[in-house]
């Protein structure tokens, strides 16, 4: 199909770049996928992640008989976001994450499941999907070995695109650094999917200046490379300030999940007290936790969260590495992480006298699964930054854009490298709204190249 020497496609970034590169050649497209890590497939961020993805309208919604619409997910995107979120982009990512789903099931074949156990924050019917282990490094790995296995894609590692030309033919050249010194290789198009600028410190302290002292736990690939190169073309940025924070990463640099508060627990500083309502979200929460006494805390969960959160490999890795108290009663935990037993045992008491009565509780709290009962558990948690979600902007082909609104001939960004659907700031973020501009921005700009 191309007119060029090279690949129709190069795309930058072996995450969800990876599916724009099934979706090209299951298209007919050529594809060159260059990537800067050897060991991308456990260190980026779609390696490291909860492999939580929201779709609406699935076939797997369908069958638990759960009601959902594009529309009813792009209402919660505005609410979460109270209306700051690009619409455009927004619509045409709820518009297509079904059939992006299902399309990763039945032709790359991802054994996806809506996840129904429990409900994240933010979102008014059970969306999610995953799969089994709930952990994105499965997840990519099935990812990974559709790729191998096409005669349309190539993958280059290490390889780290530098920069994005024209040459004097007026062809685009993809300018790649290898171990062999530099490639210029020309395409029809290349695809920026190389996430955001968590791992550049300047950068964050520059756009996120109240998350820039939590510990950054995302891939450290994320150097802002796709920002670099899309300005020296013209490109237009957006929702710089946008993160997503978490707050229940432990010293072990595990994840608690936010399963655990869904399901029932409480979040408490180092004096033992709540200090606020933890089901609003996980992400603004890390901002939260940083602000508490301490800058740090403790998630507070018992037998039955425990027993409800082993479905997350996450979880039981939190669990194995030994970080998590045990202790059979309120003046036992409080002795076990080291606060005062009479200001716990309040706290405890509180929480679950609205949990039993439903009645908001004084952080304006009402969604508890069940109260928490004895005995406890208590895992340790610090503030921390996951990703970044601003980035260049994109339309709903993830076209990239000029300020004026005309698009950079062949550059698409999808996932951390595009600006997001998550607003300003870190509360705009819904529980699977990193992965869907990764995969859907992705397979959006696959099909738009194809003229799908
Ligand atoms: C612990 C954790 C849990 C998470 N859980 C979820 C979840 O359940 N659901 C959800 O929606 N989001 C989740 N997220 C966020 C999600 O992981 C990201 O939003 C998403 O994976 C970003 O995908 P990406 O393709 O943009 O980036 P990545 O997956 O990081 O891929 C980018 C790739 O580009 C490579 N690269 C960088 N620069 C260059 C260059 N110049 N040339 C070549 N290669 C380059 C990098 O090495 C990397 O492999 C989580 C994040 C973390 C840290």
């Amino acid at each position: 199909m191309s007119a060029v020497e090279g690949p129709d496609l190069v795309v930058a970034g072996a995450g969800g770049g990876l599916v724009a590169a099934l979706r090209a050649a299951s298209l007919g497209l050529s594809v060159l996928v260059v990537e800067r890590n050897e060991h991308f497939a456990r260190g980026n961020n779609t390696a490291m992640s909860t492999a939580m993805v929201p779709g609406a309208g699935t076939r797997w919604q369908r069958e638990a008989g759960v009601e959902d619409s594009p529309e009813q997910f792009l209402a919660d995107v505005r609410a979460k976001t109270h209306g700051e979120a690009d619409e455009r982009l927004a619509a045409a990512l709820a518009g297509v994450s079904a059939r992006l789903l299902e399309w990763l099931a039945d032709d790359v074949g991802l054994p996806l499941s809506l996840v129904t156990d429990f409900g994240y924050p933010g979102h008014s019917a059970y969306r999610c999907h995953t799969v089994p282990g709930r952990a994105g490094q499965a997840m990519l790995a099935d990812v990974v070995r559709a790729v191998r296995s096409s005669d349309l894609v190539d993958l280059m590692v290490p390889a780290r695109l530098t920069g994005v030309e024209e040459g004097d033919d007026g062809v685009l050249h993809a300018v790649v650094d290898t171990p062999n010194g530099e490639e210029r290789i020309p395409t029809r198009a290349v695809l920026l999917a190389t996430n955001g600028f968590g791992a550049d410190r300047e950068l964050v302290a520059e756009h996120l200046p109240e998350i820039a002292g939590a510990t950054y736990h995302g891939s450290e690939g994320s150097t802002g490379d796709a920002l670099r190169i899309g300005e020296r073309l013209g490109a237009a940025t957006a929702y710089l300030d946008a993160y997503q924070g978490h707050a229940a990463l432990t010293p072990a640099a595990t994840l608690a999940g936010w399963a655990t508060v869904m399901h029932g627990a409480v979040v408490v500083d180092v004096a033992g007290r709540r200090f606020g309502d933890e089901t609003t979200g996980y992400s603004e929460y890390a901002a939260a936790l940083q602000a508490a006494e301490g800058g740090r805390g403790w998630i507070v969960l018992d037998e039955r969260v425990h027993e409800a959160c082993l479905s997350f490999t996450d979880y039981r890795d939190t669990v194995e590495s030994g970080v998590t108290r045990t202790a059979d009663d309120a003046a036992a935990l409080a002795a076990a992480i080291e606060v005062d037993p009479e200001v716990l045992a309040a706290t405890l008491e509180a929480a679950r006298a609205s949990a039993a009565d439903g009645t908001p509780d004084e952080h304006g709290r009402t969604r508890w699964e069940a109260p928490l009962e004895a005995p406890y558990r208590a895992v340790p948690v610090t503030p921390a930054l996951f990703h970044t979600q601003g980035g260049l902007v994109v339309d709903e082909h993830a076209r990239v854009l000029r300020a004026d609104g005309s698009a950079v001939p062949g550059l698409y960004a999808s996932g951390g490298a595009a600006a997001g659907i998550s607003g300003h700031g870190a509360a705009g973020y819904l529980a699977g709204n990193g992965l869907l501009p990764a995969l859907g921005l992705a397979f959006l700009a696959a099909e738009h190249l194809a003229g799908h």
